[in-house]
């Protein structure tokens, strides 16, 4: 058997650390529930990443609608800062004591994701970058994984399931294997030329058994002008001064009159490594940064008992708004009863945290997936990355 949760376990509560389950029952040995708020805030963000991408909404609506429960949050994809509340969570504390695991989980992570992917989109300054990564993590996660990377700025996905997920093809070249097991790259560049559809663009990877030099000429030879790109996934210890054989490479291609084959790269990539090379390269491939990055540390903190302003040490009480301005981008926390006025630019804030569940009852439609791209895109441009 696979070591993972379904959904039922989810739902039902079993993913959750077991002081959960003891408090949940002490307090109903003593008649104590009462109605609460809870933030989710995060204190700082990974690798000093100055802001970070909301992401993870959906599935915490799929875990608590039905509940009696009701939400206040940020729209998924939206750009938010250390210490501002972006979910506030409303009930009776036993209904969701035992989801604080899960809820957490939820959101930690497809935030994590979501933000790398938007530093790498940035980074590659309007140039393809693909969300490569699913095989470094639990096949069961991929759906997950790829979605955010997706929201996050990713143009695709690779795996099958996550392409259904978020209502696009997924995207890819071909693997090592299978020009091993046609025996030569042209061989195999010329039988996945023929049989599969003309939709599906033609990349050549072409690090596999000669020089990327000499086999980008023979594979841009073989297929002429229906070559769309080739892809150098080229071993690091091989790699040398990556750049320069970039270059050569194009240099060559260029020489020959193949100027429209375009340079896709994989294999290790950093977000470092992007500006370095976006002189040559027209699209990423990026694996394990994206899939494996870094979570963000959410706390989920109660502010908030029966309408009375009430939170632990080192945590600011009561529930508050989150605001920004529409036309300089100013932002500001403040407790719920107060109105931000009008911003020192002359312009309005906008109030950023929605209703989004109701005593169990979702307000909103499910978003598009790319839509709330869209959203990060717009977001995240020309923002520091450091
Ligand atoms: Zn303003």
């Amino acid at each position: 058997m696979f070591h993972i949760a379904d959904e039922k376990d989810i739902l039902q509560g079993k993913i959750t650390d077991v002081y959960f389950e003891r408090t949940l029952r002490v307090l109903k040995a003593k008649g104590v529930n009462p109605l609460v708020r809870a933030e989710f805030i995060a204190k700082s963000f990974p690798d000093c990443w100055p802001w970070a991408v909301f992401a993870g909404l959906e599935e915490v609506l799929h875990l608590l609608k039905g509940l009696p429960l009701s939400l206040r949050t940020v729209r998924e994809g939206t750009v938010f800062y250390p210490f501002e509340p972006v979910m506030e969570i409303e009930g009776r504390y036993q209904d969701f004591c035992i989801y604080e695991t899960a809820l957490l989980g939820l959101v930690c992570q497809a935030t994590g994701i979501a933000t790398k992917a938007a530093r790498f989109k940035r980074r590659a300054d309007g140039r393809m970058v693909v969300s490569f990564g699913a095989r470094r993590m639990h096949p069961v996660l991929a759906p997950m994984i790829e979605r955010n990377a997706f929201i996050g700025g990713c143009d695709g996905v690779a795996v099958v399931k996550s392409g259904e997920v978020i209502g696009r093809d997924p995207m890819g070249t071909m693997p090592h294997a299978f020009i091993i097991c046609m025996g030569s790259t042209v061989e195999a560049l010329r039988a996945y030329d023929e049989v599969l559809e003309p939709r599906f663009k033609r990349v050549a990877l072409i690090d596999t058994f000669l020089d990327e030099k000499f086999e980008a000429l023979n594979v841009a030879e073989a297929l002429g002008e229906r070559l769309f790109a080739i892809r150098l996934d080229t071993p690091a210890s091989r790699r040398g001064d990556f750049y320069r054989i970039l270059e050569e490479v194009r240099w060559e291609l260029d020489y020959r009159g193949f100027h429209g084959v375009k340079l896709f790269v994989s294999g290790g990539i950093s977000e470092e490594d992007i500006p370095v090379l976006n002189p040559l390269v027209a699209a990423y491939g990026i694996g394990t940064s994206i899939s494996n990055a870094p979570v963000v540390d959410y706390s989920m903190d109660i502010v908030d008992v029966e309408g009375r302003p009430l939170a632990k040490r080192g945590k600011f009480s009561g529930r508050k708004g989150l605001y920004r301005c529409t036309a300089c981008g100013d932002r500001r926390v403040l407790p719920i009863q107060e109105s931000p006025g009008g911003c020192t630019c002359g312009a309005e804030y906008e109030e950023l945290l929605l209703t989004v569940l109701k005593d169990g009852e979702v307000l909103t439609e499910r978003e598009d997936p790319t839509l709330i791209r869209e959203r990060v895109l717009r977001e995240t441009e020309g923002l520091s990355l450091s």
